[in-house]
């Protein structure tokens, strides 16, 4: 028999939570055709898997890549920690639908970050560029309630009417037809903070009927438990399945130190008992990483980012809003944000710097020091920083509704455009997964390769992908677990983690000897169950 590529000697994890077992693994094309005893087949290309784990390639169920991918469709830090599906379009954000406000708002930031003109409109067109260009890994996309808002009502409208309504809703049907995999949102940013429960329940039926999962980053952080409890009320609503976002930066910030058993995973469970299909992602990190604008009330950000910036340089304004972000700072606290991407003649030379630490260098209060950062900025102001306690990060990833998600963006060699540090996940979450929690035995090989692959797959629909067995396709990552090793550093850009050889995607080796082979064998999915 001929074999196009032969996998032997290594330990077959098969991303169902079975335990490992040994066997050679036969790829045709671009497809698993046979998994046992090939020591019988021919093949040019035989990959000796010896002290190695052969795992089915990470499905990155929360990923910010949609843009980036358009930029360098390599996704060097992606594919890199063995990830060969990203699933983009989070928290509210997707690259369509692309009219009025958002397309103006694509145009302006796409263009500043990424250099990007866009010529698209629509979930269609976006995956036509996408190809057209070539991408190194899979992708699948959620249609964006931020976009999809901003599209249908514009940034200066917060009110809902039923004409708009009916607009969105037509539009997650395109969307959802075009393949999409359900719905996101951002409630925690402009302008999704705007929409009430109701209709984010009326834009979730939709995507529920065309087979498609509630994907959101839900409210503020200092909204906990209710921010918890909406999304379970949306998904009971609705009925759909719900993926909660990054659950362990969105319910584990001070003041809930220490209650992911005893308030978080309570209302899960419970949620779970009577019939809820509430699932999570989370990534494997006590440090998170978001926008300054995070911490802007609501009103102040009425009518978008320009009016935003206007009422931060208003000095009533901002007298207005001031005890209001103190208060959601304190939890955290100025010394816990660390600024990153900062280009602003002004500010570039404190990137790395916390808000605290600019603010005392200057002799400035550290809210003031935000707005006029903000100001500087034009309203793109990353930041990191510690947000909660590792025993909390730990109970929530060994739960058995929470798999893993990076909420990472794919980056080459030098970080984001600009350089500089970034948030580490980006270059390590499914590295650190396995260096830290599976080699600490806070899970097992199985259960960590489970939430790294098939536990996404199922919760998608994709019959076909994050396991091994003849007939999937071969998206397949190897990996040395003794020898995983995450680049993890806040002061620069981390390098890409060490034990991870072998990487195929759709059959294709994309990373072989620990090189990105420059091949782009990735595809759009579409969702299977519209
Ligand atoms: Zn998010």
């Amino acid at each position: 028999m001929y074999i196009d590529i032969i996998i032997k000697n290594g330990r077959v994890v098969d991303g169902n939570d079975n335990p490992w077992f040994h066997a050679d693994i036969g790829i045709k094309e671009e497809k698993i055709v046979k998994v046992g005893d090939l020591s019988d087949a021919n093949s040019e290309t035989v990959i000796d898997a010896e002290g190695m784990v052969v795992s089915p390639g990470f499905i990155d169920i929360h990923n910010h890549s949609d843009v980036a991918l358009l930029a360098d469709g390599r996704a060097e830090s992606m594919v890199h920690q063995g990830v060969t599906t990203m699933i983009t379009g989070n928290c509210g954000n997707s690259p369509f639908p692309l009219m009025g406000d958002a397309l103006e708002d694509a145009i302006r930031s796409y263009g500043s970050q990424y250099d990007l003109e866009v010529d698209w409109t629509d979930m269609e067109g976006y995956e036509g560029r996408l190809l057209r260009q070539g991408i190194s890994v899979n992708t699948g996309l959620y249609i964006g309630h931020g976009t999809l808002r901003k599209a249908v009502m514009g940034r200066d409208r917060t009110e809902l009417t039923s004409a708009d309504l009916e607009a969105m809703k037509e539009l997650i049907g395109v969307a959802m037809a075009q393949g999409c995999f359900g719905i996101s949102t951002g409630l925690g940013y402009f302008p999704g903070m705007y929409a009430q429960t109701d209709e984010i329940v009326e834009l979730a039926k939709v995507a529920s009927r065309h087979g498609g999962v509630y994907s959101t980053h839900c409210r503020a952080t200092h909204m906990f438990p209710h921010s918890l409890m909406e999304a379970i009320e949306i998904g009971e609503r609705a009925g759909i399945p719900v993926q909660m976002a990054h659950i362990g930066s969105s319910t584990c910030q001070r003041p809930n130190w220490g209650r992911a058993r005893s308030v978080t995973l309570k209302l899960v469970d419970a949620a779970r008992a009577r019939g809820v299909d509430f699932t999570a992602d989370i990534y494997p990190y006590t440090i998170s990483g978001g926008g300054l604008t995070m911490y802007v009330p609501e009103w102040a950000q009425e009518g978008g980012m320009d009016r935003m910036l206007e009422r931060l340089a208003d000095p009533d304004a901002r007298e207005m809003m001031r005890a209001e972000v103190d208060d959601m700072v304190h939890h955290r606290g100025w010394s816990q944000l660390l600024l990153h991407k900062l280009s602003s003649e002004k500010y570039r030379g404190y990137t790395g710097k916390t808000v605290q630490e600019i603010a005392d260098a200057e002799g400035v209060d550290p809210f003031d020091l935000a707005c006029d950062i903000l100001i500087q900025e034009e309203g793109r102001v990353p930041f990191m920083g510690m947000f909660g306690m590792e025993e909390d990060i730990q109970a929530l990833m060994r739960h058995e509704a929470v798999m893993v998600g990076s909420d990472g963006t794919a980056m080459s060699p030098g970080g984001s455009p600009g350089g500089g540090p970034v948030h580490p996940r980006n270059y390590g979450t499914f590295a650190r997964v396995i260096e830290t929690y599976i080699g600490g035995g806070v899970l097992s090989l199985s259960q960590g390769v489970h939430k790294m692959t098939g536990m996404a797959a199922w919760r998608l629909g994709l019959r076909d992908r994050g396991v091994i067995v003849p007939g999937a396709y071969a998206d397949i990552t190897i990996f040395d677990p003794s020898l995983v090793r995450e680049k993890f550093t806040l002061t620069e850009a981390p390098g890409f983690p060490d034990g991870i050889p072998y990487v195929l995607v759709n059959g294709v080796l994309t990373i072989e000897n620990g090189e990105h082979t420059g091949a782009k064998a990735g595809k759009v999915l579409h969702n299977q169950r519209g």
